[in-house]
């Protein structure tokens, strides 16, 4: 799958010539001038990495990546420290920025962390067999799930929507993602209700109380959030 990659950069020349380099790698490219628009298109774009510059018109790096995580978004960052500075290292990895590179840089060292986070989240979420959160146990593979004791009985759109909010765990999935990754693109006979109706079923069964949901969240007038 093409990975996307959102670059936050307000240096034009810099942020031209990543955007040229990653492209020739095979990326999808969406840049941002502030820090504004970045937010923005984080949100929009969904994208599987960011790379953010610290100072930045409107709203600053420090800022992005704050608002970010505090809605809940898990999107791997790297950040783009203006001087060797350790402050500007431990404010970004506190911030909850996943890894820094020190400007001047050379695309090669930037390229190396790109690939490194790819792989560390591809680890995470390729061969997701089994997962268990809460007294839930779910296994992709054998399609069977448990809760505490008790057997589940979800069908296999369930698992499959159940494994795709999981895989992006943290992240928003809008009712136009499920529709797109599990019904197909083309398939314009299901409806954002049918969505909805799933989710209302698989909550039935795997939360304790599905009036007050603790792992698939609503995110009002976008989607669906799996915390757990
Ligand atoms: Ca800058």
């Amino acid at each position: 799958m093409t990975k996307e990659i959102l670059i936050i950069e307000d240096e034009t020349g810099i942020l031209m010539s990543l955007k040229d380099e990653f492209e020739s790698q095979g990326y999808v490219v969406h840049a941002a001038e502030d820090g504004g628009m970045g937010l923005q298109l984080a949100k929009e774009k969904k994208p599987d990495l960011i790379i953010l510059d610290i100072m930045l018109p409107v709203l600053d790096g420090y800022e992005v990546c704050k608002r970010l995580r505090m809605e809940g978004d898990r999107t791997p960052i790297i950040m783009l420290t203006v001087k060797d500075k350790e402050v500007d290292k431990v404010l970004g990895l506190e911030l909850g920025a996943d890894d820094y590179v020190t400007k001047p840089f050379s695309f090669a060292e930037l390229t190396a962390r790109v690939k490194a986070i790819f792989r560390r989240t591809e680890e995470l979420t390729k061969d997701l067999t089994e997962y268990s959160f809460g007294d839930v146990e779910l296994d992709f593979e054998k399609y069977e799930a448990k809760k505490g004791d008790k057997r589940l009985d979800l069908t296999t759109l369930e698992f499959h929507m159940l494994k795709y909010i999981i895989q992006n765990k943290g992240k928003v999935v809008s009712r136009d993602d499920f529709l797109d990754r599990i019904w197909g693109e083309d398939n314009v006979s299901v409806s954002f209700r049918t969505v909805d109706s799933h989710i209302a079923n698989i909550r039935k069964k795997i939360e304790n109380d599905q009036a007050d949901p603790k792992h698939i969240l609503s995110i009002r007038g976008v989607g669906y959030k799996f915390v757990g």
